[in-house]
């Protein structure tokens, strides 16, 4: 049996990479979803083991001893990380597997992967990035501001991608998302 793509998902925080997303997986039920582990809070309505492991930072500490992430990174002061077994279990099994990743951890994943395909979901401008990571509401003033200024360095790096999507009108977005993967998968 053939492995499994792996698709590595990027783009700033607020750019709406898990509003595309949840759509690309209404539509292809069949693709992997990685769930990461954190040590950050879940916010109101996640759920621990759909939208990430929520773990502590010393049990996120021990994965990384362990050798149980494919990647990790410190982002806007939480761990975050992607554990390795489902990942290939899955894609062993011939599964294509979705990563939503930030940027250092889509950096790592290129020198162990160099076959993933590398998606980064861009905001229209860096002011309605600014305003849909406001409107959603789930950060305070300090976490905002450390979001946006990774967000300023994470779109410096777009044209490293093998795809840029531009998330402004959502189905144009969710449309060419799922164009991008379909056009890899056997
Ligand atoms: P991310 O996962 O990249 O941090 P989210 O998916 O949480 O971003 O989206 C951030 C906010 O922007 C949410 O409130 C979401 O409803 C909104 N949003 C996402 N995509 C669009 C779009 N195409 N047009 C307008 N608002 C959007
Ligand atoms: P959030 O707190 O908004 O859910 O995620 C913050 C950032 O962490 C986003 O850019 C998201 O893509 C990234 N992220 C989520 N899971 C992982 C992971 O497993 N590894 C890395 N490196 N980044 C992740």
């Amino acid at each position: 049996m053939n492995k499994g793509k792996l698709f590595v998902i990027t783009g700033p925080s607020g750019t709406g990479k898990g509003t595309v997303l949840k759509r690309v997986f209404e539509d292809n039920k069949e693709l992997f979803y990685s769930v990461s582990a954190t040590t950050r809070a879940p916010r109101p309505g996640e759920e621990h083991g759909r939208e990430y492991l929520f773990v502590s930072k010393n049990e996120f500490e021990k994965m990384i001893g362990a050798g149980q992430l494919l990647e990790y990174a410190q982002y806007s002061g939480n761990y975050y990380g992607t554990p390795l077994r489902p990942i290939e279990e899955k894609t062993a099994a011939g599964a294509d597997a979705v990563l939503e990743i930030e940027l250092q951890g889509a950096v790592q994943v290129k020198k162990t992967c160099p076959d993933a395909v590398f998606i980064f979901i861009a905001p229209p401008s860096m002011e309605v990035l600014e305003q849909r990571l406001r409107n959603r509401g789930t950060e305070d003033e300090k976490h905002i501001l450390m979001r946006l200024e990774r967000a300023r360095e994470e779109c410096a790096a777009a044209d490293r991608f093998d795809h840029i999507v531009v998330n402004d009108d959502l189905d144009t977005a969710v449309k060419e998302l799922s164009q991008i993967i379909l056009s890899y998968r056997k």
